[in-house]
């Protein structure tokens, strides 16, 4: 599993700059630079919906990443120990991206 570090404060489902979920999922299939990837796990925290209470931050969680392009990306899944997720303010999930992402 990769260590994740996530500074996107708008998404639901981070708390204390970590990802709340299990798993995520990376977009980019086409990417050649950071900013053409993003986490397609994103979901905008919006005023009525607060954080599940349920859920807790993660310090580990398997990374699903479309963007093969990237040199730790085998067989669709991040192999990197440590990966951001960069885009505070987003409100959009095109508006985060894998600031770890590094063209092959
Ligand atoms: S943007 Fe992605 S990595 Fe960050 S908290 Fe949301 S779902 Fe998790
Ligand atoms: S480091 Fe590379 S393989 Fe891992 S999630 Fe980011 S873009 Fe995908």
């Amino acid at each position: 599993m990769t260590k994740l570090g996530c500074s996107v404060t708008t998404c639901l489902h981070n708390a204390d700059l970590l990802c709340c979920k299990k798993e995520i999922e990376v977009e980019g299939q086409d990417a050649k630079t950071s900013d053409c990837t993003c986490c397609g796990s994103f979901k905008e925290k919006s005023g009525d919906s607060f954080k599940d209470s349920t859920e807790s931050p993660n310090t580990h969680l398997d990374v699903k990443c479309e963007a093969v392009n990237c040199v730790y990306n085998t067989d669709r899944f991040c192999q990197a120990e440590n990966i951001g997720i960069a885009g505070n303010g987003a409100t959009k999930a095109k508006q985060t991206e894998c600031a770890t992402f590094k063209m092959r």
